[in-house]
This record gives structure tokens, C-alpha cells and sequence, in this order.
């Protein structure tokens, strides 16, 4: 039985964090990259992981960050497109300048690693037929974006929803619901995003690997639900994740960073960031091995793309 499991980290610039929750007037840094990136490549490389690495294109126009993403290319991660500017309304952009967003990311991460991205990831999970018409017209090997979870669908709504109450301007655009009736397993899309290609009818060109939720509850499996749940709350999510052909697990470089880091105006915003770096780290290495003592053998998500398709 196929047991894979690839681990992908989105490298997100805190500039984006601050730009959702409607934070003004903080100037970034590349702390992501600075002290995230670091952190993140010991912790897989202890651990004789490869990752997947999800750069935003716009992030890389600081030189020290494509530097070092370079390097990290070079050591055997695999750097993979998170669009140009992270844009979170990128469903509510033209299809050209969805298009854009998508070439745009990976024409810079080719020219920054030399090696073309075959798979993309949209900025806050959201999707929609037109983005995967413009990832058809670019060309990828796959999509990772849909993520099938109630837990996080309705816990954005409700944060969404307090911010207009208290008269804040999110940056995020809510999906439509629609993705709780998408596949939890790999799946080729047909009509819609959402919906597995049948018979005669549609099918994409590419395929999509869902993050990762929980068997029965669909709970979240990403790096800030089992970073935050303790090594015991880590250790059951991750066995109720065992029996899937893929564990898609998606982290982030926030979940590599610490409010020490100079982010304490993020720390009302982002729950990870009460939890220690060093728990989080624990919690998501007792993780990591439930899956290795169930067999699962880690792989890239294109990998799991071809194997799964
Ligand atoms: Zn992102």
C-alpha cells in the first residue's frame, strides 16, 4: 500500500501577515527568510526529510532571500510557486491578471534556482475555476491549494466576520464553500475545481493534492494546528492521518519563527506565536515520526503528483 509523505513549507514574508490583518506601517524584513529558513532546513535535514518550499515571486526582489534560497536549492529542496505578490484576492482578479500572477512567480523563482516550477500553491488556500484555467495555461505538474476542512473554513468566516464588526479591513477573501465537498485524496479535476473528473467528461491537465485533514472530523493536519497541540494532541492527529496514500502536510515559515523575533505585533493575530518555538518543534517532530514508524517514505509533492495520478 503507498504510504508517502511530502512536507511543505510556505515561505511567506511577514510583510503578508501584516497585510491580512490589516496592520499598517511595519516595514517587513525578511525575517522569514533570515531566521525561518534556517531554522526550517536543520529541523528537515535532521530529520532526513527533503522539502517542498513555496516562495512567493516578490519576495525574492530582496537579493539576500534569493541568495538563500538558491543555496537551499542546491542542498536538494525543491522550490515550488506561491505566485508573485501572495495576492489573498487572486480569485477576484481578471483571469490575465491571474495569469500574470502565476508566470510572474514562476518565471523569478526559475531565474533565482534555475530549475522551472512544476507546482503551485494559491495564497490562502482559495481557488477557483479561473485560477485553474490560468495553471493549465502556464502549465504545472499539479496544484496543492484545496483544503477540505469545516474547522478552518468556519473558524475564517467567524474571524472575517469579528474584523468587519470591529470595522477592520481583512485582506483575505473567504473561499466558497464549495470546498468542503472537494475530494481529501488526490484527485484530477474536472468541471470545477472541486470536483473529480469523470468519465467523458472535463479533466485538467494537472493534478490536485489537497492538504492534509484528519480522517472522520477533517480536522486540520498543518503546521499551525499540530505545532500548537502538544506532543500528545500532535501524536493523535497524525495517527488519525495514517492510512492515507499521501500525508500532505503544509507548514509554514511562521511556524519556524518566534515573537523574539521581532513580531510582537503579530502575536494578537497569529495563535502559533504564543505557543515556544521549542514546543512547536517538539509537537511536530512526534508527528513526524508516527508517520515514519507507519511506514510512510517522504517524497516530493511532484513525486506524489506522478505516483498518485
Ligand atoms: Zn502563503
Amino acid at each position: 500500500m503507498t504510504r508517502l509523505c511530502a512536507v511543505s513549507v510556505d515561505l511567506d514574508e511577514v510583510g503578508h501577515y501584516f497585510a491580512i490583518h490589516g496592520l499598517r506601517g511595519h516595514e517587513g524584513g525578511h525575517v522569514a527568510y533570515e531566521r525561518g529558513v534556517p531554522r526550517m532546513v536543520a529541523f528537515a535535514e535532521e530529520r532526513g526529510i527533503s522539502l517542498d518550499l513555496f516562495a512567493v515571486g516578490g519576495d525574492l526582489e530582496w537579493e539576500g532571500n534569493a541568495r538563500l534560497l538558491a543555496e537551499i536549492s542546491r542542498r536538494g529542496h525543491v522550490v515550488e510557486n506561491h505566485s508573485f505578490g501572495h495576492r489573498y484576492d487572486l480569485t477576484r482578479l481578471s483571469a490575465r491578471e491571474i495569469t500574470w500572477e502565476i508566470e510572474e512567480g514562476a518565471r523569478i523563482i526559475e531565474a533565482v534556482t534555475g530549475r522551472r516550477p512544476t507546482g503551485f500553491r494559491a495564497p490562502g488556500y482559495t481557488v477557483n475555476d479561473v485560477v485553474f484555467s490560468a495553471l493549465e495555461a502556464v502549465g504545472v505538474e499539479y496544484d496543492s491549494s484545496v483544503f477540505p476542512c469545516p474547522a478552518y473554513y468556519f473558524a475564517k468566516a467567524a474571524m472575517m466576520g469579528g474584523m468587519r464588526i470591529r470595522g477592520r479591513e481583512s485582506g483575505s477573501v473567504l473561499d466558497s464553500p464549495k470546498v468542503l465537498r472537494a475530494p481529501v485524496r488526490a484527485y484530477r479535476p474536472g468541471e470545477h475545481w472541486y470536483s473529480r473528473a469523470r468519465g467523458e467528461g472535463r479533466a485538467r491537465s494537472f493534478v490536485e493534492l489537497p492538504i492534509q485533514v484528519t480522517r472522520g472530523a477533517r480536522l486540520p493536519f498543518i503546521g499551525t494546528m499540530v505545532g500548537g497541540a502538544g506532543v500528545l494532541g500532535a501524536t493523535l492527529l497524525a495517527k488519525a492521518c495514517v492510512g492515507e496514500p499521501l500525508v500532505n502536510l503544509e507548514l509554514h515559515a511562521m511556524d519556524f519563527l518566534e515573537v523574539e523575533d521581532g513580531l510582537s505585533a503579530l502575536l494578537p493575530h497569529q495563535p502559533e506565536l504564543r505557543t515556544r518555538l521549542s514546543a512547536r518543534l517538539s509537537a511536530l517532530s512526534a508527528a513526524l515520526a508516527v508517520l515514519v514508524e507507519a511506514g510512510y517514505r517522504f517524497v516530493h509533492l511532484h513525486e506524489a503528483a506522478r505516483a498518485l495520478s
